[in-house]
């Protein structure tokens, strides 16, 4: 199965073949539709073949990393197992999905604290830091992350050697969306640092990001809850637009 979300993630549509149906649960030779994984949400969207179409309720993963497997809504008849179709991601959801997203990287650049937990959205998303109380301001976190957005840096995706990533621990900050080692090599997104100017945020990671973080626009940190005693939970939101 190729995950033309991965070579692409600005790609909204592709033709692809079924090459296997279970229930609601449809498999593709090739898709546009990212997984539910670490964090970020599964796509949604629609599949149209010759005699047929169906809404796309969720998409999760396979039996492994490497499996994109696309549910159906409840009640929706399936497309034939062999049957050429269109699948059509809900792009506006999505490209939500990947401005806070990448939100996300930017804001774990900005707090010097292990991550805990996370959880993407497209409305709102959030952190959850080991801290201390009162490490981190709302109205300061908000104004560094807008800082870093009019920037307008550069989001690339690349690898790493399994080898390199055991010996620069410090990578793996976050924020469970990467990809699990043992394959030789793991992705990686890194923010910036092109040139010799040092990048803002590097580390391993299998979701979807918009290519400059520019594109996010301006956000808002909405809420620093305190969840247990070193437990703080950023909440930061996509502004509407002007
Ligand atoms: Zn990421």
């Amino acid at each position: 199965m190729r995950l033309l979300f991965r070579e692409d993630p600005y790609l909204k549509t592709c033709a692809a073949m079924v090459t296997a149906v279970d229930a609601r649960r449809v498999w593709l030779d090739q898709t546009v539709f990212y997984p539910h994984g670490g964090g970020q949400p599964g796509d949604t969207g629609t599949l149209r073949w010759d005699g047929g179409t169906a809404r796309v309720a969720d998409t999760v993963k396979g039996d492994s990393h490497e499996i994109s497997v696309i549910v159906l809504v409840e009640g929706a008849a399936p497309p034939p197992v062999g049957a050429p179709l269109t699948a059509t991601l809900d792009w506006d959801r999505r490209h939500r999905l990947m401005r806070m997203h990448t939100t996300l990287h930017l804001l774990c650049s900005l707090v010097d604290g292990a991550v805990t937990g996370g959880q993407v959205g497209p409305d709102k998303s959030r952190l959850d830091f080991n801290i201390p109380s009162g490490a981190v301001d709302k109205a300061d976190l908000t104004e560094r992350l807008n800082r870093l957005v009019a920037e307008d840096h550069p989001v690339a995706a690349g690898t790493i050697t399994d080898e390199d990533l055991v010996a620069n621990p410090d990578l793996v900050r976050t924020m469970s969306v990467r990809p699990p080692s043992g394959a030789g090599s793991v992705r990686t997104i890194r923010i910036g640092g092109s040139g010799t100017a040092p990048y803002v945020d590097y580390q391993p990671c299998g979701g979807t990001h918009v290519a400059r973080t520019g594109e996010i626009g301006r956000v808002s940190v909405t809420k620093i809850e305190n969840k247990g005693k070193q437990n703080r939970r950023v909440v930061v939101a996509l502004d509407p637009p002007a």
